[in-house]
């Protein structure tokens, strides 16, 4: 049986090569080189299964979505993220499963520049807990609570597809054969919008990635930022499979709305930036759609067919019965 030593030297040492890593994993803690100018910005992010994800999914899937979904997190700070740590749980030492995991972890964190710089392995539930750590130069961190009257709304991507994917696994709706793989995809390996984020760093007033669903989160933004939201469902991108493969109406408002997981962002860009933001979007191929506007206020209303619709729960919340 391999110990906890053999399985972090043939699993999880993997050195990467960023220069700013001068000690990495092996000692007591790592060191790292902080950049001049620039804020260290920080998330963790914990992954509990059979609360997060099904007891069966792949260990591909959970070690991807693990450290995309702290990615995300910097991609909604507008930050560069460097470094993550892993501090994972488990219940045995299944070498197959420590192979597939890893080589799954290392291949987002090599596409994205981030290294594996230290961690803790014990013994219990699987569960997965990564921190990510990013730069920003200073004062250029995107937050929650800057968005102001007249900004318009934006966000990235499509919407519903994640939600749509977990609805059909819970047996709530049937998928068609042609779109399963894209749908589970957008449940079980969401893309954090790292580059897009960058960019938001010059044209956003706020920003959050949206996990917990649109209404939830753009919430979070209004309350932060002590305004209102009014956006227009028809504006909200959809996917061409995730309109295949609603047959069932009433799961239309509630998947796009409140469904989790999209880990898109949505922003708020004052409208004197936005003809300027949408040539740059355009130019880079990035995919945003305009969906509404900042007022004066409280909370978020969604219309549909210029009437507003009531929404009811504003997303999935934690600790809620
Ligand atoms: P300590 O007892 O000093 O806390 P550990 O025995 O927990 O050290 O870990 C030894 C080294 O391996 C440390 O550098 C730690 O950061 C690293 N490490 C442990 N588990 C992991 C893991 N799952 N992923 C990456 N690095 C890990
Ligand atoms: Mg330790």
């Amino acid at each position: 049986m391999p110990s906890e030593f053999d399985i972090i030297r043939q699993y999880f040492v993997h050195d990467h090569g960023r220069d700013d890593v001068v000690l990495g994993i092996g000692d007591d803690a790592a060191v790292l080189s902080v950049p001049k100018a620039h804020q260290l910005v920080q998330s963790v992010d914990t992954l509990v299964a059979g609360v997060h994800f099904p007891l069966e999914t792949s260990p591909q899937d959970i070690a991807h979505k693990a450290l995309a979904v702290n990615l995300s997190d910097m991609a909604a700070m507008g930050a560069e993220p460097t470094w993550f740590t892993l501090a994972l749980t488990l219940p045995d030492d299944n070498e197959d499963w420590l192979k597939a995991f890893s080589e799954s972890l290392f291949a987002l964190a090599k596409k994205h520049n981030v290294q594996l710089v230290g961690g803790d392995t014990t013994n219990g539930p699987l569960c997965i807990s990564i921190t990510v750590n990013g730069f920003v130069p200073e004062g250029k961190a995107l937050t929650r609570n800057k968005a102001k009257v007249s900004d318009k709304v934006y966000v990235s991507g499509t919407l519903g597809d994640a939600a749509l994917a977990l609805a059909a696994w819970q047996g709530d709706c049937l998928l068609r054969e042609e779109s399963k793989t894209y749908l589970n995809e957008r449940l079980n390996r969401p893309q954090p919008q790292l580059e897009l984020g960058l960019l938001l760093r010059n044209y956003a007033s706020a920003c959050i990635d949206i996990s917990d669903g649109l209404i939830s989160d753009l919430k979070h933004i209004a309350d932060s930022s002590d305004v209102a939201a009014r956006i227009t469902f028809e504006n909200i991108p959809l996917s061409n499979d995730f309109k295949l493969n609603i047959t069932d109406e009433a799961l239309l408002l509630p998947l796009v709305l409140a469904g989790g997981d999209d880990y898109e962002l949505c922003f708020t860009v004052p409208e004197e930036k936005q003809s300027e933001f949408e040539k740059l979007i355009n130019e880079k191929n990035i995919s945003v759609a305009c969906i509404g506007e900042i007022e004066a206020g409280q909370g978020v209303r969604c219309l549909l067919n210029d009437k507003e619709i009531e929404i009811q729960g504003s997303g999935y919340e934690h600790f809620v019965d």
